[in-house]
């Protein structure tokens, strides 16, 4: 047969149609069918990882949910109950086939307050490590509306994209946690004052993206650029967690629930009140006192809180998570063969330390790097094949280490 002859199997054009022919055993394919079929596996496997994605949300029930924070974080009962079904909802909601009746299910976007290192990025991470979704932590601090010197809203997409190695669809799915809310609460509570930068402004800018709207995002980041190509991303289905400290907010709290006593039968009200832990009593009217735009509570709509923690916290913290400081210790002597231990007073005395210090969880780490580094620098090297920390140790080392020195400043 002539060259010329020769035609695609698929579509039939003949070879001087084509620009390119490619023969198999029995059969030619040309360019454009080439490109077609191509088109085509990449939507089936997109669809196959929609399905994947589907299906292993499904398996996903509130209390499957929590118990997989209960690996990971202790303590916070009620707000792994509450950010476990607001998951839940917000899942069921993606998963919902297409719209056909009245009903539409709001977004369960979560607000969280608790003081620092109580394990708010914690729950977050946990949460997106659970549901295999990019995840972008953003510090609100940063924010500033366009057009001022800081960081775009847009940018809080910019790190889901990245997170989602650019896969729109991924980010699209995924989970942002927004740190420090608080800190772009309006100033005054009189709106008309002096416009703040980064303050209703920018919570207006946020309101858009919690809303769900779809914004042209630049890939890299940064100003937007004219010359710069967007991605287009749709935040209707990104889960939004929102945490901040909201320092003073236990204030207007114990405010309200006073007025509530005198209002109503104030003795009765007064005993039951915990009043170490006034954040347990939060309610979204506390937020808008304390500056947030009563728009972007609204879109919040899960509040819950951490409680603060106390020693016996501290102390499973050190030895329990699944990843736990302590095991992770273990891990790593292990890997020079050598078994390691702490005794139960070390690790009292580790908690007490940064009580002491007043480090938090987030001190516990720094505690343990100053007790063993110089354990960690000397014996992979030595024939030693047990260690075993005791308070003792761990006080001498201690006192030896630059971390004895906060002692000045606490
Ligand atoms: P926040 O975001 O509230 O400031 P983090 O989540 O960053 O606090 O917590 C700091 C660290 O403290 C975490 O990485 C974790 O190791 C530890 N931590 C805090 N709270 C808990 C908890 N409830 N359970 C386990 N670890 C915790």
């Amino acid at each position: 047969m002539a060259k010329e002859d020769l035609e695609c199997s698929f579509c039939g054009r003949k070879k001087p149609e084509t620009n390119l022919l490619i023969a198999g055993l029995d059969a030619h394919i040309c360019d454009r069918c080439i490109e077609q079929a191509h088109g085509i596996v990449i939507e089936e496997s997109k669809q196959g990882e929609a399905k994947e994605l589907s299906s292993d949300l499904m398996l996903s029930k509130p209390k499957k949910i929590k118990s997989f924070l209960d690996e990971y974080i202790i303590g916070q009962e009620e707000t792994k109950k509450v950010m476990s079904v607001a998951v839940y909802n917000h899942y069921k909601r993606l998963l919902q086939p297409e719209k056909n009746d009245d009903v539409e299910i709001q977004k369960s976007n979560i607000v969280m307050v608790g003081e620092t290192g109580t394990g708010k990025t914690l729950m977050a991470r946990t949460i997106a490590k659970m549901l295999n979704v990019p995840l972008a932590i953003v510090d609100a601090t940063v924010l500033t509306e366009a057009g001022y010197v800081g960081e775009d809203v847009e940018g809080i997409l910019t790190r889901l994209l990245q997170a989602a190695d650019y896969n729109t669809e991924k980010a699209q799915r995924g989970i942002v946690f927004i740190d420090e809310i608080d800190k772009i609460a309006r100033k005054s509570d009189n709106p008309s004052i002096t416009r703040d930068v980064s303050g209703e402004g920018v919570q207006q800018a946020l309101l858009k993206l919690l809303e769900g709207t779809t914004v042209n995002v630049p890939p890299k980041g940064g100003r937007k650029h004219p010359d710069q190509k967007f991605i287009e991303v749709d935040t209707e289905n990104i889960l939004f967690i929102a945490g901040g400290a909201f320092d003073g907010i236990d204030k207007i709290i114990s405010k309200r629930l006073n007025m509530q006593a005198v209002g109503f039968s104030a003795s009765k009200s007064e005993d039951k009140i915990e009043r170490t832990n006034l954040l347990k009593y939060i309610i979204p009217k506390d937020l808008k006192e304390f500056g947030l735009i009563p728009e972007i509570i609204g879109r919040l709509p899960a509040l819950t809180y951490m409680n603060p923690l106390d020693r016996e916290t501290l102390r499973a913290i050190l030895t329990e998570p699944k990843n736990a400081i302590i095991k992770q210790y273990k891990k790593l002597f292990e890997m020079d063969d050598i078994e390691f231990d702490i005794t139960s007073d070390a690790l009292d005395y580790i908690v007490n330390k940064a009580i002491e210090y007043k480090l938090g969880a987030r001190g516990l780490r720094s505690l343990c790097e100053a007790i063993l580094t110089d354990a960690m620098f000397e014996m992979p090297e030595s024939d030693q094949d047990h260690f075993t920390v005791t308070r003792e140790y761990a006080e001498d080392k201690l006192n030896k280490s630059t971390m004895s020195k906060l002692k000045a400043v606490s």
